[in-house]
């Protein structure tokens, strides 16, 4: 029996909670309304019956991670979802500009910190590759500025159906790939431009400097520009990390679990937990809102980007749909571009949360600076898509190559689209925006670092 359940208390039923407003509640946070066909029993949902009827109810946070990445059955795990035939689309896969212009903010990065003779670029969930590749573009057509820089590239995915999809569109198998199932790094293989590529499931696994000789001190190597940045990348990868919920009660904070809904069989519930969990010292203790979803996951994945930002330099590129700790139900599914009750048939549609980037900046604190979140349209338009938009058009003579780049823009840049519902965050390191001066010789003086592209305007220097 689950700790809950033998403190003895009655678990209610989350239906008590319609009393406290929620945003999208009813829309999303919410299960039963569903006719019991359109509620098939899947392998999944399968699993989840028995592990409840063993173990007692779970949190949202271990549902969500079961549904997604269960390794035998879980959503990610051996399917392609991405695009106009899967169940949603992303940035990267609308318009080839949205990677171009992230290509060009780590190489203004790069710049901006000394460039470095070497770096690796560390993408966290990289659906079908569509992005790295887009940036990989990007750093040939700027060979003559990273020339003699060593670069390696590092996928962290789970899923073993997208690995494959991504090893396609960066290799297109040119050069053949080294697979060892049982190791951290489960595969291996060279860019259809010549740099090595790796996979892997864990962040942790991944190589934390470019360059292997990490015996000379970190301000020596700083100076001479010989430690290898690291750039890490997050694009719509936060929001699938599972999130634990709470609701406030007269009786304090509870946290919301899932359950067997009684009077159906094969019907999940969600309940409110009778007592405090363990989970509830990630609440605030000034929290003001009613209802929270809080991402444990993800706050020790930040902490892992800024201490190994803090040690080798580099930056963290984050962007995901979100808010700045304002928001509280956001638990929705999607499937065929619909939303989808997130109780039913699991294991068919996508599970997300919106990002909390106020707690991905508390996690980071101290460690590193963080810049933002900014909105999806300011950061585009500070990198210069309008610019890259005429580009593209006056060399497109083909109308409708003409009208997929201006609709992809618009998906992208509306406010009502993409625009506004995205937000861009980055990590750096504290030196990178304040200056080493403090570090430095009164005597010596060194000019104010330069801005940081995509949350001011691009400058190169
Ligand atoms: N970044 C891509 C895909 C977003 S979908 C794009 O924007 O198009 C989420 C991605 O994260 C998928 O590649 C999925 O397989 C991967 N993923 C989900 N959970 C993960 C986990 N815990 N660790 C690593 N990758 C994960």
């Amino acid at each position: 029996m689950s700790v809950l359940a033998q403190a003895g208390g009655r678990w209610r039923s989350a239906a008590a909670r319609a009393v406290i407003p929620c945003l999208w509640r009813g829309k999303y946070f919410c299960s039963g309304k569903e006719p019991v066909e359109n509620n098939p029993v899947t392998p999944m949902l399968r699993h989840l019956l028995y592990k409840i009827k063993s173990t007692g109810p779970i949190t949202v946070a271990e549902y969500m991670k079961e549904v997604l990445t269960n390794p035998a059955k879980g959503y990610y795990v051996y399917r392609d979802m991405l695009g106009e035939q899967g169940d949603f689309i992303t940035s990267p896969e609308i318009s080839q500009i949205f990677g171009e212009l992230l290509g060009v903010w780590f190489i203004s990065e790069w710049m901006a910190s000394g460039k470095s003779a070497a770096f690796q670029l560390v993408e966290l969930g990289p659906g079908r590759g569509t992005l790295t590749g887009d940036i990989l573009r990007v750093f040939s057509q700027l060979g003559s500025v990273l020339k003699n820089c060593d670069m390696s590239i590092h996928l962290v995915e789970v899923s073993q159906k997208l690995s494959e999809i991504q090893a396609l569109t960066l290799t297109e198998e040119k050069f053949p790939l080294e697979r060892s199932a049982g190791s951290p790094v489960y595969m291996k293989g060279i860019t259809k431009s010549g740099i090595p590529v790796s996979w892997y499931r864990d962040l942790q696994d991944v190589p934390k400097d470019s360059t292997a000789d990490e015996a000379a001190p970190r301000q020596q190597r700083l100076e001479e520009a010989v430690l290898g940045y690291s750039f890490y990348l997050a694009h719509e990868f936060f929001d699938v990390l599972p999130v634990h919920k709470f609701q406030k009660t007269p009786q304090g904070w509870r946290e919301v679990f899932i359950d067997i809904d009684p009077q159906v069989s094969d019907k999940l519930r969600f309940v409110l937990a009778p007592c405090a969990t363990p989970a509830e010292v990630f609440i605030q203790h000034d929290e003001t809102r009613d209802h929270v979803e809080v991402c444990p996951e993800a706050g020790v994945i930040i902490q892992e980007l800024a201490q190994r930002i803090a040690l080798t330099g580099g930056a963290a590129l984050i962007a995901d749909y979100g808010h700045d700790g304002t928001k509280t139900d956001t638990f929705r599914g999607f499937c065929g571009h619909k939303l989808h009750d997130v109780l039913i048939a699991p294991g068919t549609a996508d599970l997300t949360a919106d990002v909390d980037f106020s707690y991905l900046r508390r996690m980071a604190q101290g460690r590193v600076a963080s810049l933002g979140p900014i909105k999806q349209q300011t950061f585009l338009k500070n990198m210069g898509i309008d610019v890259r938009l005429k580009v593209l058009l006056d060399k497109s003579a083909e109308p409708s190559l003409r009208q997929q780049l201006l609709q992809g823009y618009d998906m992208l840049m509306n406010p009502k689209k993409m625009g506004e519902r995205f937000n861009f965050f980055a990590l750096l390191p504290q030196e990178r925006l304040h200056g080493r001066s403090h570090q430095m010789n009164a005597r010596q003086s060194e000019p104010s670092p330069s801005p940081v592209a995509g949350f001011s305007e691009l400058a190169w220097q």
